[in-house]
């Protein structure tokens, strides 16, 4: 189905082309023409599925369509959990509507408030921010909310888990009640749930896959290693299978930096990103991970969360995520817009439970590569963990390592 039948405008057709993308994705086929028609929705959406196309589409159209030559005044007002996914958005709505005169800002802690004053003051159509500082906007009164004709909620189950959902209720209460809300979250918690009964009208319910259910083009698969042997094993996955571009996630900013500390000193290109670091290292950090300046990125699951990187071939959870949504979150970075890639989680003795926790969340288990000089000491074998769907194995049983770049499926679209 190609964009135009989706009703939006020549521009827009014309700015996603140039984007590089030829159809819509499920949700944006089923989101957007919904959302030209005005009415609400709950997109139940796995990150990766091409969500942010999803609202920002029509919302380009619709400000598109009714465009006027007076002062300029927020109409769409877009939040989001992390300053990362406002840029990232930020970035989507200038790139598709590059052939409209539609004039956005992010707005986001950790950056000069004054700069953001300013771009306010010269008048925008939109406005990503996340709720913090938005509140610190609206407080001194550099953002007006009065016109906002469509709210987008976004990654809202993020936003309950960050404690955010005070703040977004706030602000929810300072725009019109007559608006256009679009709510986007991953999973359906009943506190999200909660918030939009409150808020939505009749809203259409659009669920993309499985809920919780990790897209289908990441292999996922676990080392069982004791925690004293993680970091020689990184080294030794990444060399063995000639990883090219890896995220590899870290429960702690300190954990990171030491991860990032000894991938340098064997001679490979990484770099750390935490909220311990500053807005400027942070978006540095990304740029030189998007150029392939750094084989390896490291990351918390704070700052991985706006992480949209095209070719990120492997996701190593370093650490197995305490919360079975972030595993979901961190895996999801790769295998983006329907393209593949690999997951591999290392599993010391102490992170059974978590395991567990997340394979029961995602309702399958997960194959185990065996690594034979990184197994994890027999005493803490935990049977349950993993029976079958062993790598390359359809019937079960563990096998010897084979995870890596080199191994592909037919079909599978790689980045070499
Ligand atoms: P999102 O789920 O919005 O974070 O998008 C995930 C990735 O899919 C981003 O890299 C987008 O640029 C990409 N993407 C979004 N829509 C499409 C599309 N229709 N075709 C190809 N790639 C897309």
């Amino acid at each position: 189905m190609p964009f135009k039948s989706l009703g939006l405008c020549d521009e827009l057709v014309r700015g996603i082309l140039a984007t590089g993308y030829n159809a819509p994705t499920e949700i944006q086929s089923q989101a957007i023409p919904a959302a030209i028609a005005g009415r609400d929705i709950i997109g139940c959406a796995q990150t990766g599925t091409g969500k942010t196309a999803a609202f920002v589409l029509p919302i380009l159209h619709r400000l598109g369509q009714e465009q006027t030559t007076k002062k300029r005044v927020v109409r769409a007002l877009i939040i989001t959990p992390t300053r990362e996914l406002a840029l990232q958005i930020e970035k989507s709505v200038i790139g598709y509507g590059r052939f409209t005169h539609i004039r956005a800002v992010s707005v986001y802690g950790g950056a000069s408030m004054e700069n953001q004053v300013q771009s306010l003051r010269r008048g925008v159509d939109i406005v990503v921010a996340t709720p913090g500082r938005l509140l610190d906007h609206m407080g001194r009164g550099s953002i007006d909310l009065r016109s906002v004709e469509v709210l987008v909620l976004d990654e809202a189950d993020r936003m309950f888990d960050m404690g955010f959902i005070k703040d977004v209720r706030r602000i929810i209460s300072a725009v019109p009640s007559r608006k256009q809300t679009l709510l986007f979250s991953a999973t359906m918690s009943s506190e999200v749930k909660s918030l939009t009964a409150g808020i939505q009208k009749s809203p259409v319910m659009i669920q993309v896959g499985r809920e919780f259910n990790p897209v289908e083009t990441i292999t996922q698969a676990v080392y069982k290693v004791q925690k004293e042997q993680k970091l020689d094993l990184l080294l030794h996955v990444i060399n063995e299978h000639n990883m090219y571009s890896v995220l590899v996630f870290s429960r702690t900013k300190h954990g990171a930096d030491r991860i990032s500390k000894r991938l340098e000193k064997a001679g490979i290109k990484s770099i750390a990103i935490h909220s311990g670091r500053t807005q400027g290292q942070r978006v540095r950090a990304l740029e030189g991970f998007k150029a392939g300046k750094f084989q390896v990125m490291v990351a918390t699951d704070i700052a991985a969360r706006g992480i949209d990187v095209k070719g990120i071939s492997h996701v190593i959870n370093f650490d197995v995520p305490s919360i079975p949504e972030d595993y979901i979150h961190r895996i999801g970075r790769t295998g983006r817009a329907e393209a593949s890639g690999d997951a591999i989680t290392f599993v010391s003795s102490d992170e059974h439970d978590q395991l567990r926790q997340i394979q029961r969340f995602i309702g399958m288990q997960i194959g185990v590569v065996k690594c034979p000089a990184f197994a994890a000491h027999e005493s803490h074998k935990v049977d349950e963990v993993v029976p079958s769907l062993a790598e390359g194995s359809e019937s079960g049983g563990e096998k010897k390592a084979a995870h890596g770049a080199r191994r592909s499926r037919p079909g599978r679209r790689r980045r070499r």
